[in-house]
């Protein structure tokens, strides 16, 4: 049978069963051409109908039913809506990983998102002096901030910490050797290693120790005779070493490092502002820590448990800071006026007690396990009216805080278990498909979405994409 609609063809495979195919591009265009604006560019219009039968493709595939040509429709004005407006598909996140690099990282503290607003709506004072009328130093605010919360003498914000990084690095000058722990050139995401960034600084890798010890002797060597002039630190941010390791004492390193005249560099990657044993957490280092230890730059990101925009922060010595400043690479990893604003007004919550009743990142650490128990169940009970009492339950769930920060360290959480047993991935999809799209994970055998990393103003959102994905 060959249906002539927009909605799903049938087609007989070889066995004689059939199959349904979405409409053709050409078929949903022909269809929503009284829907679309006469103007709209066709190579955008042709785009959104693929995403649009794209997806039906895969809903298909897992067997779902066809959608109407009507909704088909529907769904590829909505997809030309956002093309325009040119924002990215909002998300849940209730993967129970707090710090979700794909899913954009932190989520701003509302003090951060109304700075970037007003930064971007309008002229501010970016580089102007208001009292001499000339021009000054770039905003700031935000560096003034990090000088106070961690006791650096100057601080420099970059556009992310591998800028920071990067910049940092150079220091060594021109084949100036960089020398690291073998236990620390690691890889940090998306492919970006530490030699790698070391010699695109053109300086020249020392490589120290072993992979699972290296102790301060280790370095003397490579002190002593010149061949480095510079040690970097590199935080084990995404993995956790265990059984016969030994990493040496910071003081004790940086005391060598400084008799001989070399420069010590901590790259913390997350870096905590708040101190992680109050959550019942390992300890993830702070600035102020590694700076008291005698390190003379510490680097950190601004979208990890700092819980702002994304960017290098760089707090030290005031004399390598004015160094790195001059770096006419510094220009090219400046960060933008919105993200100076957005990350001033989040170390400001710091500066004001108020990080952890205020910022995201803290909060959704901070959440009670009886709280988010209590919001699983209702949100259960609310989706108990629609959708069978089998397919939803309420579990207990371990959270993670994630972006490289406390690797095999787990929060306990709540959330919901959907599903029985079959057709997770499908499930997965749709979820992934719907309007709010809803990421989640499968474990022991259903679909998980843990409430830690969802912000309990977007349970009713939740629970309604949950219904959606679940109605047969
Ligand atoms: C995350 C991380 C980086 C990179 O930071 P970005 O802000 O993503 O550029 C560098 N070093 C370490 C140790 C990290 O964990």
């Amino acid at each position: 049978m060959r249906s002539r609609h927009t909605s799903a063809v049938a087609t007989s495979d070889q066995d004689g069963r059939e199959r349904a195919r979405p409409p053709s591009v050409e078929r949903l265009i022909a269809a929503a051409a009284s829907d679309l604006a006469p103007d709209l560019d066709h190579a955008a219009v042709v785009a959104a109908a693929r995403t649009v039968t794209a997806a039906e493709r895969t809903r298909l595939a897992a067997g779902e039913p066809a959608r109407t040509p009507a909704a088909l429709v529907a769904e590829l004005t909505g997809e030309l809506a956002r093309y325009v407006d040119g924002s990215p598909t909002a998300v849940i996140n209730a993967t129970g990983v707090i710090i979700h690099t794909n899913l954009g990282r932190a989520p701003w503290p509302a003090a951060a998102i109304e700075a970037a607003r007003a930064a971007a709506a309008g002229p501010l004072l970016l580089e102007l002096d208001r009292t001499s009328g000339r021009r000054g130093a770039r905003f700031r605010l935000a560096e003034e901030h990090l000088i106070a919360l961690t006791g650096a003498e100057d601080a420099l914000v970059t556009n992310n910490n591998a800028a920071a990084v990067a910049l940092t690095v150079s220091l060594a000058g021109r084949r100036g050797g960089v020398a690291v722990s073998r236990g620390e050139l690691v890889e940090i995401g998306g492919g970006v290693r530490i030699p790698e960034i070391v010699r695109r600084a053109g300086a020249r890798l020392v490589e120290v120790g072993t992979t699972n010890r290296t102790r301060v002797a280790d370095f003397e060597a490579a002190l002593a005779d010149g061949s480095a002039r510079l040690v970097l630190r590199v935080h084990p941010s995404n993995f956790r070493q265990e059984g016969f390791v030994e990493a040496p004492d910071p003081l004790a390193l940086a005391e060598l490092a400084h008799r001989h005249g070399a420069l010590v560099v901590d790259d913390l990657g997350s870096g905590a502002l708040l101190p992680t044993e109050r959550f019942g957490l390992a300890h993830e280092p702070m600035p102020s820590e590694r700076l008291a230890a005698g390190s003379d730059i510490v680097t950190f990101s601004g979208d990890k448990l700092v819980g702002g925009p994304q960017a290098g922060l760089i707090v030290g010595r005031a004399d390598l800071i004015a160094r790195i400043r001059r770096d006419p690479f510094a220009r090219a990893m400046r960060p933008d006026k919105t993200t100076l604003a957005a990350l001033a007004a989040t170390l400001g919550l710091y500066r004001a007690g108020r990080a952890q009743a205020e910022i995201p990142v803290w909060q959704m650490i901070a959440q009670r396990p009886d709280d988010l128990r209590a919001r699983a169940d209702a949100i259960a009970g609310e989706l108990s009216r629609t959708v069978p009492r089998s397919r939803i339950g309420v579990t207990a769930t371990l959270a993670t805080v994630g972006g490289g920060s406390l690797p095999g360290e787990t929060l306990p959480s709540w959330g919901l278990a959907l599903g029985d047993g079959k057709g997770l991935e499908g499930l997965l999809t749709r979820l992934r498909l719907g309007h709010p799209a809803v990421i989640g994970r499968i474990a022991d055998g259903r679909v998980l979405l843990d409430l830690r990393t969802v912000q309990p103003a977007r349970d009713g959102d939740l629970a309604q994409a949950v219904a959606g994905a679940l109605r047969p």
